[in-house]
């Protein structure tokens, strides 16, 4: 971990978050009034095909054109957005003399915005080298429809090169990224299938798990991961048997969210190295490695994390019935159905720790590894 990545986990973790939520069942009604306060006349609207197929988004647009905001949208977002996504939703905002930006989908969908967005007010941008943005980003909206990746709170962005093989992805880490406006409203995760509720939610507890084990984990942070395991760790393997439950609903997209403010202000470490070095070679959702990973992971650990995980222990007791909290999650994961082991070829192994391991070098993990180290954890969970 060089001095920057240590001086910037701690500017983030003081940085103050200008950020309206707007909280609730039907909370996106409320969305155009919002933009109505910020003086918006014409939004685009970056979504998914489906989201307006399905109607989900009907009575959000008649709210806006009564209120005299009229809007434009775009769609066109794959699942891993890539430097052309961003440059057309740009051209989109830009042809349609846009004054807001409004992601409402999953993780994706807000990345592509937040890069394209501070596009427009830093025109110098290369979208396949980040710099640090020099500008703030024009009025952006984020509205998840997966409790996950937590990207309507972080400051990252994770866009896939058209120009070069698969493995290349520009990572974005610039606390101007973090949206302004946050609707978290748990109506529009209702229809989520399963698959997609099951490893969004892995990934939001992965969240919470790295930032508060990490180094230098702040008051902040703790209470972050605290908060958002509280709500994840009873609600995931619910809302897997009723999917229907608003409540369930409402406590998984604010437990993904206070996820994502824990790395927002500490970062993710080892998991997720591993995770994007494994996920940029194969076909694999990011959640459902996480979830084989995550064990792994802090067993290696171990006296390294023993505070954090004590203190679980100490406020999860309850749940935990006397065991350690490494052991209580290797049960827990195992009751949300999930593969333990991932299908991977040992030709890759050396090039997966190799990135995985220049990664974590940007986190303050709580230990450093050697490639020796990653090897091992790759073999322990290949079948
Ligand atoms: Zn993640």
């Amino acid at each position: 971990m060089s001095t920057r990545q240590f001086l910037m986990a701690k500017a983030m973790g003081l940085m103050p978050y200008h950020q309206t939520v707007l909280r609730g069942a039907g909370s996106l009604a409320s969305l155009p009034d919002e933009l109505h306060k910020n003086h918006v006349h014409h939004a685009l609207i970056m979504t998914t095909e489906g989201m307006i197929q399905r109607g989900t988004l009907n009575e959000f647009f008649q709210k806006l054109v009564s209120i005299g905001i009229t809007y434009s949208t775009f769609t066109q977002i794959q699942p891993n957005p890539t430097d052309i996504d961003v440059a057309n939703a740009a051209h989109a905002y830009v042809l349609n003399k846009c004054d807001v930006g409004v992601a409402i989908g999953g993780g994706s969908v807000i990345d592509c915005a937040k890069v394209a967005l501070a596009k427009i007010t830093n025109p110098q941008l290369d979208v396949n080298h980040p710099t640090m943005l020099r500008k703030p980003l024009p009025l952006f909206a984020a509205v998840p429809t997966t409790a996950g990746s937590g990207s309507e709170i972080t400051a990252g962005a994770v866009i896939t090169h058209t120009n070069a093989d698969v493995h290349v992805k520009s990572s974005f880490n610039d606390v101007r990224l973090v949206p302004h406006i946050v609707v978290l409203d748990p109506a529009l995760t209702i229809s989520l299938p399963t698959v997609v509720t099951r490893t969004s939610g892995i990934d939001a507890l992965s969240h919470a798990i790295e930032a508060a084990t990490n180094k230098y984990a702040s008051h902040r942070t703790r209470t972050a991961s605290d908060k958002a395991l509280s709500l994840l760790l009873p609600s995931l393997s619910r809302v897997l048997i009723h999917p229907k439950d608003i409540q369930l609903r409402v406590a998984m997209l604010e437990g993904a969210y206070q996820a994502g403010l824990a790395i927002t202000t500490n970062f993710v470490g080892n998991v997720h190295a591993l995770s994007h070095a494994i996920g940029s070679r194969y076909d694999i959702a990011h959640g459902a490695i996480n979830a084989v990973l995550l064990v792994p992971v802090l067993k290696e650990y171990g006296a390294s994390v023993a505070r954090t995980m004590k203190h679980w222990e100490t406020i999860f007791a309850a749940e935990l019935n006397g065991q350690s909290f490494v052991e209580f999650l290797d049960g827990y994961i195992d009751t949300l159905g999930v593969n333990r082991t991932l299908e991977l070829n040992s030709h890759d192994f050396l090039a997966i720790a190799t990135q995985a391991r220049e990664e974590a070098l940007g986190y303050p993990v709580p230990q450093e590894w050697n490639i020796d180290t990653y090897l091992r954890i790759l073999r322990e969970v290949t079948r």
